[in-house]
């Protein structure tokens, strides 16, 4: 079948490479630039594309193969002005490498076509025909793929636990929850290769033995469920999932769940309440999901990017995947580049990139020459780190001690000119309004912190007032129920770590 679909895929894309055709395609990254078109196979990128540069790049490009000049990137470097017209050699992509989002801004995600021919559904192909579960498990706990949500915990192991556990159903869920203020990662990925996370949710379930599947996402993405719905009606069409698949008895189906926005929904045990129906509310755990998940049965719960690691780590294998990334840490990591950033948009690194390139090769460094202060970075349950940290490489483990974490890839940068209290106000405030109420020490904790800071940003905080937002941040961090809690001090404490300077300031200069 997949011979069949990939030939058939060929031969339409060879008759149609004589004449150029207009794609729509996903996110290319650079979202500071867009609209971004670009000229393939010659590989051209032009940037701020508008209606009326259509007839040029028709007439110079297509017709005459000329590259026109004012649309392409330009890097000012000592007083010098380079211009770079192939994307490859765009400073901005020059030290990305891309695995999660490999067919991003390069195939049309509305045609399964498109991904049949970039290798799609081959995995699949490949474990239910050739891998016996525990080799497909095996492979991802060779590969060191770590949760990309937030949490970092193996991938491999948690279809381990799921695999161990005894029941007549499974299933497998994707958190397409994004929430965090600035992070859009998990969106690219869903709006521009759907398939992709189709194909990495219908291998879990191979590897574990669920025959089901659901796709939460938030219904803030009208594009990605779109998107998704039309894959996931294709795929189907094309017996890619359903019944049966490639002659075997493994079966496999998953439906959309759409999300109504509250960001504790992202957190496991709120996200299997919501799809049951009830309130989005976390649950204590044990019992951990893998062992009693949806309506009781095992449930694995994997992050966009997770999954689409996974077709790829299957084809190419654990060693290639390996070769990229750290020890602890292998592969790469999607970052949403924000605030007062040069190239706000979407970058994939290798794991173990230091912060300095990613900030200044990437990003090419804080906006309008200003000079950098900080960057926050794991969204508002991250930790806000400063010019010391740029030598830091970015992996779980070093953000980690840094007092930082990976979080899902958000990461918003400062410059000289903002406020560090009033930065860690404006996470806390997100993360209070986001807090569902089930607990005290988060509900009432987060709201007692929040009135402390108004007062420090509005100088009317006294010393002890400062003790005692410390005091109420380690109980909130301590005695929360679930992540959302226990993470929502992370700002203040790393910003009181780092900056406390600043907070002196407010309170004791009345600034
Ligand atoms: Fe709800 Fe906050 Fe408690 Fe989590 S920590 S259960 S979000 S109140």
């Amino acid at each position: 079948l997949i011979e069949k679909n990939q030939l058939s895929a060929t031969v339409k894309k060879t008759a149609d490479n004589h004449q150029p055709s207009l794609k729509e395609t996903g996110c290319m990254g650079l979202c500071e630039a867009g609209p971004l078109v670009r000229i393939e196979p010659k590989g051209i990128l032009y940037l701020r594309v508008k209606p009326e540069d259509v007839d040029r790049i028709v007439e110079e490009t297509l017709k005459n193969n000329q590259v026109v000049d004012d649309l392409v990137y330009q890097e000012e470097t000592n007083q010098e002005i380079r211009k770079w017209p192939l994307m490859k050699d765009v400073p901005f992509y020059r030290k990305q490498m891309k695995i999660v989002l490999r067919n991003c801004g390069s195939i049309d995600p509305e045609e399964l076509d498109d991904y049949l021919v970039h290798d799609g559904y081959l995995a699949l192909a490949k474990v239910v025909t050739t891998m016996s579960p525990d080799d497909v498990i095996g492979e991802i706990l060779k590969s060191g793929l770590r949760g990309r949500g937030g949490g970092g915990f193996p991938t491999g192991r948690k279809w381990q636990f799921a695999r161990l556990s005894k029941a007549d159903r499974k299933f497998i869920v994707c958190n397409g929850d994004e929430g965090d203020p600035g992070a859009f990662m998990d969106r690219s990925v869903m709006e521009g290769d759907p398939h992709t996370v189709i194909e990495g949710m219908a291998i879990a379930g191979y590897a574990f033995g669920a025959q089901e599947g659901y796709i939460y996402v938030r219904a803030e993405y009208p594009l990605a469920v779109k998107r998704l719905k039309k894959a996931i009606a294709d795929a189907r069409e094309a017996g890619l999932i359903g019944k049966n698949l490639f002659g075997t008895s493994f079966s496999f189906d998953l439906i959309i769940k759409e999300g109504a926005g509250a960001f504790v929904c992202g957190e496991e045990t709120a996200l299997l309440a919501s799809i049951e129906g009830k309130r989005g509310m976390p649950n204590p755990r044990p019992p951990f999901p893998a062992n009693k998940g949806l309506w009781g049965y095992p449930t694995v719960i994997n992050n966009v990017e997770t999954l689409a690691n996974v077709p790829i780590i299957i084809l190419k294998g654990a060693d290639w995947f390996r070769s990229f990334g750290t020890v602890t840490s292998p592969g790469t990591k999607t970052f949403a580049l924000s605030g007062k950033i040069r190239n706000t948009g979407l970058a994939e690194v290798p794991m173990g990139i230091s912060l300095r390139e990613l900030i200044f090769d990437v990003g090419g460094g804080v906006q309008d020459n200003g000079k950098f202060k900080a960057v926050q970075i794991g969204g508002p349950s991250g930790g806000c780190l400063t010019e010391q940290h740029l030598d830091l490489t970015v992996d779980y483990d070093s953000l980690c001690s840094a007092g930082a974490i990976m979080g899902s890839g958000g990461l918003v940068t400062m410059d000289e000119n903002t406020c560090i209290v009033e930065l860690a106000r404006y996470f806390l405030h997100f993360t209070q309004n986001e807090s569902c109420g089930k607990c005290v020490p988060c509900r009432e904790g987060t709201k007692h912190m929040l009135n402390i800071l108004q007062k420090i940003v509005e100088a009317r905080a006294k010393g002890e007032d400062l003790d005692l937002l410390i005091e109420t941040a380690e109980v909130v961090r301590d005695a929360s129920l679930c992540g959302l809690g226990k993470t929502a001090p992370n700002p203040v404490l790393t910003t009181l770590r780092y900056f406390k300077d600043e907070y002196l300031d407010h309170v004791y200069n009345h600034v």
